[in-house]
């Protein structure tokens, strides 16, 4: 493993002190967080991120999970995807993130990991991985193979023509249809993020991942208070039942009164560079009947931008079928 200093700072302002100190927040920082390490500790083992100092953050009192006054929800950075996923209140009134939580990776990496850790993720793109690849994501321009080799699993919507990286998380699919924010503690101050914000396309700077700067700690993510009456589904389709990540995923939010769609919120996994909220579903389903053809039709709408790479034309239907049915579920469920 790649030589570094390791650091357990007393609290959160001294972590952000330390970091704060990196020459970016980005890929190749030479100060990096770690929570429950599940990303960080197998690309220091690879190569692929070589920090001096690695600040250990999982003890910091970051991990409680709330209610707010406001009725909505506070989650610390440092909660287990586990306790997350099971507390009562996630269960019961934001059920969608509890299933994308439980869907993703095994029960043993998810008492582990942690909120923070989890959106910030990285890409599970093979050349990134591998040191002895170009990779434009990894090493700023020395191009990206992926476009001409193997990209079964890779990006269908938000690419560009330097990085089709997917974004592999499942609880940031589900964050974004319920509309969370992301709380960051800067050098000189704190700052509120809506989820939608947070994460980067690739555009001509895929190194680029999120709007973080050095010294930001994310310290919570709130949730705004249930929607009354909504019914929320997670669905991730894969290539095995459990231990994989989506090739399609949909997160669905949505309200349903006399046979209408009053309310939706919808969002994709496995598609996009970034976790994919699709206004352009919502907007198709917003005071429709709630019926087979104007899911489709939702689908497709979702799907309307998508570019297929050589390997993955098959993750375009794949997704408007996920969305279709998942959107069936919540309605009938
Ligand atoms: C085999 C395997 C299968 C997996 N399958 C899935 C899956 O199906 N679905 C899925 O969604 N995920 C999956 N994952 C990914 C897993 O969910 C993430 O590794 C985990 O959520 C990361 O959390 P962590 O606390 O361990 O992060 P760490 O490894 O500790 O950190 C990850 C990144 O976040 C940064 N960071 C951490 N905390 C903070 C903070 N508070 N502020 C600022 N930066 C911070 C670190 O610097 C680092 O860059 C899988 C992982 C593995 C190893
Ligand atoms: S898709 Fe992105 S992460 Fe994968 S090789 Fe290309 S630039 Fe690197």
């Amino acid at each position: 493993m790649h030589p570094f200093a390791f650091v357990r700072p007393a609290d959160a302002a001294a972590a952000v002190a330390a970091a704060a100190q990196a020459n970016t927040a980005q890929q190749g920082a030479d100060v990096r967080f770690v929570a429950g390490g599940t990303t960080l500790l197998d690309l220091l083992k690879l190569h692929v991120e070589t920090p001096a100092w690695v600040i250990d953050i999982h003890r910091l009192p970051l991990n409680q999970i709330d209610a707010t006054p406001d009725g909505g929800l506070k989650i610390g950075a440092t909660a287990r995807n586990a306790d997350l996923a099971h507390h009562p209140t996630v269960q019961r009134e934001y059920a969608v993130l509890s299933q994308a939580l439980l869907a993703g990776a095994s029960a043993q990496l998810r008492n582990m990991a942690t909120t923070a850790g989890n959106l910030l993720q990285r890409t599970r793109c093979v050349y990134f991985r591998d040191t002895a690849m170009p990779c434009n994501k990894r090493e700023p321009g020395t191009g990206c193979p992926a476009i001409t080799g193997t990209n079964r699993t890779l990006a269908v919507l938000g690419t560009s023509a330097h990085c089709i990286a997917t974004h592999p998380s499942d609880m940031c699919v589900a964050m974004a249809a319920l509309e969370a924010t992301v709380h960051v503690q800067g050098p000189k101050e704190a700052r509120a993020v809506p989820i939608g914000d947070l994460h980067l396309l690739p555009g001509s700077t895929p190194h680029r991942e999120t709007v973080l700067e050095p010294g930001d700690l994310i310290t919570h993510v709130t949730l705004p208070p249930p929607i009354a009456g909504s019914k929320q589904v997670y669905l991730k389709l894969r290539d095995r039942a459990s231990y994989e990540f989506a090739l399609a995923s949909a997160a669905i939010v949505i309200t349903v009164s006399g046979g209408r769609v009053i309310r939706a919120r919808v969002a994709l996994g496995g598609v996009g560079t970034k976790p994919w909220r699709s206004p352009e579903a919502e907007s198709a389903l917003v005071g429709k009947p709630a019926d087979a053809a104007n899911f489709r039709k939702a689908a497709e709408a979702a799907l309307r931008d998508a570019k297929p790479q050589s390997e993955n034309g098959f993750k375009i239907e794949l997704a408007r079928r996920c969305l279709t049915h998942a959107l069936h579920m919540a309605a009938t469920g």
